[in-house]
């Protein structure tokens, strides 16, 4: 079904534990490449090796369109655009990011290092992750956005149109891309079929506050995906999505039962996120540090919209109680109109 499209997916080689990062051609005016790959010779290789499969040089390449700001899918933006002129097309709001990669890296990292201290990680992990951190950065890269994109807004080309959709929760700029005639959603990491997307607690794209309710974001990002009448569902990693319905109802039940959980472990006792992290993944090692905290602050963050959790600055931390005597299974859904198959 995506061949007979004219699209054809290159899955590149990345140093992340996550494995391959599946970028798209679009064989179409313009020639479209949908996310480049992280920024090493390795990749770019592969991205040729595969491009010349289909009878294509990164040299033919008009438009590149960019999903996201992870350094997955877009470290090879600068070479790429620069050998073949393409036109670089990513939400507007992420423009700035991707023109000075390197400093907003750093702030990103910074910010991520206090979220970690306000919830208890201690410092020795926290400074740890954000070395390691900076150690990956050599895989991003800075791009200057010739074509800034809009929520909602068409990207044109001669044989179809994609509707750009801002979907926030995975990163801030996540942006899938509906091609409403042919009922196939490029999704990026907004969705992936084996893999739980992390709402990672991340900068807003325009630095107004510490972090992003990122969960919360998410779940209504899940919910205008999971109206669309979508055949085929195209991630950023792993197999095509044939059923997103099921899928996302599925998501929406792991993040009900991990509230409940979370919530559990609250009126137990446990006041700081980092108690919380432990008391459910135990010792995990230093690079998965922030996707636990943001894993368990999401869900509190669900938990205290619900009114069943308080967030309160204790000095330097935070800390999370219960607001009454509820128990863990009588919550209610937490994510009203998310999962109607809870209520059969
Ligand atoms: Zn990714």
């Amino acid at each position: 079904m995506a061949e007979e499209a004219g699209l054809h997916v290159l899955q590149i080689p990345t140093p992340f534990a996550v494995g391959r990062v599946n970028c798209y051609l679009i064989e179409d005016s313009p020639l479209t490449l949908v996310d480049v790959g992280p920024n090493s010779g390795k990749s770019l290789d592969e991205l040729e090796s595969g491009l010349r499969d289909l009878g294509h040089g990164i040299e033919d390449l008009e438009l590149i369109i960019v999903t996201h700001q992870h350094i997955d899918h877009m470290g090879l933006l600068e070479i790429v655009s620069r050998r073949s002129g393409a036109e670089i097309a990513a939400l507007g709001k992420l423009a700035p990011y991707l023109a000075r990669f390197e400093e907003d890296a750093e702030l990103e990292d910074q910010r991520a290092t206090a979220v970690m201290g306000k919830n208890g990680v201690p410092e020795d992990v926290a400074t740890a992750l954000q070395s390691v951190s900076r150690s990956f950065r050599a895989w991003g890269g800075s791009a200057t956005v010739t074509r800034p994109l809009e929520d909602g807004e068409m990207v044109e080309l001669e044989q179809r149109r994609l509707e750009v959709q801002h979907r926030p929760g995975h990163s801030p700029s996540d942006t899938c891309f509906w091609d409403e005639d042919r009922s196939i959603l490029l999704a990026a990491d907004h969705l992936i079929a084996k893999i739980s997307s992390n709402p990672l607690l991340s900068r807003p794209l325009d630095g107004s506050a510490e972090r992003t309710r990122a969960l919360i974001d998410y779940i209504g990002s899940l919910k205008q995906t999971r109206d669309l009448p979508a055949e085929l569902v195209l991630s950023g990693h792993g197999e095509p999505i044939l059923d997103h319905v099921p899928l996302i109802d599925e998501r929406f039940n792991l993040y009900q039962r991990r509230a409940e959980k979370i919530y559990g472990l609250v009126k137990g006792g446990l006041s700081t996120g980092y108690e919380m992290s432990q008391e459910i993944w135990g010792n995990i090692a230093v690079t998965q540090a922030f996707l636990t905290i943001s894993e368990v602050v999401g869900h509190l963050d669900l938990l205290v919209e619900a009114g069943f959790v308080t967030e309160d600055e204790d000095g330097d931390l935070i800390r999370y109680a219960v607001t009454g005597d509820a128990e863990p299974d009588e919550l209610g859904d937490l994510i009203p109109g998310g999962n109607p198959a809870r209520e059969e």
